[in-house]
């Protein structure tokens, strides 16, 4: 039997940030084993995304996160050298709120400035004269990013930590974990759908919306399901110029991607998010016709006249309890450790959960970017840490 001293279950962004940041980051000299059944990652929230970052969240934890991927993202020629680059655009997201989402957007806004977030709160004949192409006639204000938000390519930041893992001595192993052997509430092994068995000293979860299956492996109750997300690839022949990433009071979002626009929709409270198959990547076509479209038109009249090009679907590792991610050691089978959950915005949160979690395996403390709020007791206990930005 091989035998590991840390196994990572996923190889997707956060699996290969965590592998990279243990090998190169950390130094770690012991064995560190990844294991993916799917290398081109085709059903992976990661290169399902829309690949952008905002310091515009509720819980200063993740802002914080957020904060520590963004100077990740601008750092990567040092880190990484040559030509690394992840084509980062700095468009900002500018998040709108009607009267009675005000008080919330503003007592958020208020902690990401404290926070040194370049974010403001724009009054509605502000936000038109910035953005002319915006009705913002029944609107009450909206946060805004100046700098420090955008989106990037996933595809490109994926690959950096998995090459640069490898090159630092991680072994990736093309297999499905199928079984968790435990004994004495420690756990001993994965065993894979080969048939082959690896014991492991640590044990990580990293398996996205596969994680609440994955943790059944091992008898733990993980309340995080997949829920599927649809994106509209959409083309406008009238011209929206300087649009940021626009969350509207509808809750579709939309951002420019090249010569088009990306765009989806996030349930709103109430509203059903009904758990898909694990199988089903079918886009959701019928809601561009009822919710995407009458929305954007709405709020963007320029928009009247759009073309829907394509649309592909992910699965969001959505953690039922909270809508934040589960990080770090389980508190009865120490060894298995968490990194998961991140309900919609775990692309932006890699590099800053890699970065403390592997400080957590090396040497048994977080280091600045302490997660202990996102630990896995406050499941245990239900106890939610609510986060109010999900989009
Ligand atoms: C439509 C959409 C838009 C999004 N937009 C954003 C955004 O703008 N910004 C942002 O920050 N985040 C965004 N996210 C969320 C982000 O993509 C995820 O939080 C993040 O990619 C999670 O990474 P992961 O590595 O945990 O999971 P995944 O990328 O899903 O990877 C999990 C991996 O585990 C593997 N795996 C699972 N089970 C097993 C097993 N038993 N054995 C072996 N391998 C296994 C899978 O094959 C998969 O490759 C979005 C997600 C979606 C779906």
């Amino acid at each position: 039997m091989q035998s590991a001293d840390i196994v990572i279950i996923g190889g997707a962004i956060m699996g290969s940030s965590l592998a990279w940041f243990l090998k190169h980051e950390r130094q770690f000299k012991g064995r560190v084993i990844v294991i993916e059944r799917d290398l081109n990652f085709t059903r992976a929230s990661t290169t399902l995304s829309a690949a952008s970052i905002r310091q515009q969240f509720s819980t200063r934890e993740n802002i914080a996160l957020s904060q520590f991927g963004l100077q990740f993202i601008k750092s990567l020629r040092e880190r990484f050298g040559g030509e690394a680059d992840v084509g980062f655009d700095e468009g900002g997201y500018c998040i709108l709120a009607q009267n009675e989402g005000l008080p919330v957007l503003e007592k958020n806004i208020k902690l990401q400035r404290e926070m040194g977030a370049d974010i403001i709160l724009m009054d509605p004949s502000t936000l038109k004269k910035r953005y002319p192409w915006m009705n913002t006639d029944d609107l009450a204000g909206a946060g805004v990013g100046l700098s420090g938000e955008g989106w990037f390519d996933a595809h490109m930041l994926l690959d950096l930590f998995r090459k640069g893992a490898k090159h630092a001595g991680a072994e990736y192993l093309n297999d499905d974990v199928v079984g968790i052997k435990t004994q004495n509430d420690h756990v001993t092994a994965v065993t894979l759908a080969s048939g082959e068995e690896i014991a492991c000293a640590s044990l990580v979860n990293a398996a996205g919306a596969w994680s609440g299956s994955v943790s059944r492996l091992a008898g733990i109750t993980l309340p995080v399901e997949p829920r599927k997300r649809t994106v509209f690839v959409i083309h406008c022949r009238t011209p929206v110029p300087d649009m940021p990433l626009l969350v509207d009071t509808s809750g579709v979002w939309v951002r420019p991607e090249g010569d088009y626009f990306i765009s989806g929709a996030s349930p709103k409270h109430g509203q059903s998010d009904p758990r898909p198959d694990h199988s089903d990547f079918e886009p959701e076509y019928e809601q561009f016709e009822n919710i995407v479209w009458p929305s954007l038109y709405e709020r963007i009249p320029a928009f009247e006249a759009i073309k829907m090009n394509s649309a592909w679907a992910g699965h969001y590792e959505m953690c039922l309890l909270d809508h934040n991610a589960i990080i770090g050691p389980h508190p009865d089978i120490t060894n298995f450790h968490f990194m998961t959950g991140f309900s919609g915005h775990g692309l932006q949160h890699a590099p800053g959960v890699a970065e403390t979690l592997s400080r957590f395996l090396v040497d048994g403390s977080w280091g600045p970017l302490d997660p202990s709020l996102f630990g896995y007791e406050r499941i245990r206990d239900n106890k939610p840490v609510f986060e109010l930005n999900v989009i």
